[in-house]
């Protein structure tokens, strides 16, 4: 698979440009400075962590019907991410969220925009010369869906007392140089979001590792909350101490296939979430995870579609290379071939 395609760069730009100047004054509910956060209607909200292999794509369904996907996984995750919504009688899409350009996040994303009415999308603004990206900004484009590039401190009013705000990308956007090794400039510049319902909140990373977490510390962006979606699928990059002991966590969320080669999760971010005292749900173990809350932090049920040993939860996996060394983006050259997939959906491509 090469998703790759050098030299169209500058054409991105362009378009990112047009699309976000010509959408901005549009969006309906956005507001720059959020009010006090409404009193929560008392009816359910739920967020679904789909199962979409190594990957991320969470449908959250706010009590008043306004609806939210944070990721769209990989390509050829389509059909299985559409039939999802089907099943929670979902027939149009309020706010895309596309954390990130990586395929195993917007991979689908084209495929969500042409299958389902999307009315806005919300995304880091850094350009990406990939082939799904450029499909994905040509899909907005087609179907006139509304572009919103995210800044810190947005909010969106989902109805009945929910609300998500945007804590990252923080600008200047972080640069490859100022990255540790390993780390790359889509994962660090990841849309970091916060959800929120009455007592009940939940922090969704996207692929933000530890410098990012650091930077939203610095900037006292609100990080505590009931649920955290593990940043970048568990890496042992991501989850910092300091990050724990800030969200104060009573529960985390793992979206990773069993298939994938990065080793996520690992046994490091894995012994700093148990040390830290969470609940641990993982989507390789437990296929889709199902959160629902009428509000109060104190009742929140959470569960899989399956059940798992709690031993088998909290073994991580090893990355079938170490990356610690590397620079840059991970490719998909740089790992040996997969291990055989259980079935299509969970195949590993070439993001992490
Ligand atoms: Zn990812």
């Amino acid at each position: 698979m090469a998703h790759t395609r050098r030299g169209c760069g500058c054409a991105l730009a362009v378009l990112l440009v047009v699309l976000a100047a010509a959408s901005a004054a549009y969006f309906y509910f956005q507001r720059r400075t959020g009010p006090q956060l409404p009193p929560p209607s008392g009816a359910e909200l739920s967020v679904h962590v789909l199962d979409v292999g190594q990957g991320d794509s969470i449908l959250i369904i706010a009590p008043g019907g306004k609806t939210v996907l944070v990721d769209a996984g990989n390509p050829r995750n389509g059909k299985k991410i559409l039939a999802a919504l089907q099943r929670s009688n979902v027939d149009h899409i309020d706010l895309l969220i596309a954390t990130h350009a990586h395929a195993d996040h917007i991979g689908s994303a084209d495929e969500v925009i042409n299958g389902i009415t999307v009315k806005n999308v919300l995304d880091s603004g850094v350009p990406n010369a990939t082939k799904n990206y450029e499909d994905f900004l040509k899909a907005i484009e087609q179907k006139g869906v509304t572009y919103v590039a995210a800044t810190p401190d947005q909010t969106f009013d989902l109805g009945g007392g929910a609300r998500i705000t945007v804590l990252a990308p923080v600008q200047p956007f972080f640069t490859k140089d100022q990255l540790r090794s390993g780390g790359n400039e889509p994962n660090a510049n990841s849309v970091v979001t916060r959800l929120d319902y009455g007592d009940f909140s939940m922090l969704l990373t996207g692929d933000a590792e530890a410098q990012t977490e650091q930077r939203m510390i610095q900037k006292g962006a609100r990080l505590e909350a009931d649920v955290l979606k593990v940043g970048h699928h568990g890496s042992r990059y991501a989850s910092s101490e300091d990050l724990l002991r800030v969200g104060k966590f009573k529960t985390a969320v793992i979206s990773c296939g069993a298939d994938n080669r990065y080793g996520h999760p690992s046994p490091e971010a894995l012994d700093r979430l148990k040390a830290a005292g969470v609940k641990l749900f993982r989507t390789d173990l437990q296929g889709e995870l199902t959160i629902t809350t009428r509000g109060k932090s104190d009742d929140v049920q959470i569960r899989g579609e399956r059940e798992a040993a709690s031993q088998e939860l909290w073994a991580g996996r090893a990355a079938q290379k170490d990356d610690s060394a590397r620079s840059g983006f991970i490719q998909y050259g740089d790992f040996g071939p997969a291990p055989k997939p259980k079935d299509q959906s969970k195949k590993a491509t070439n993001s992490k």
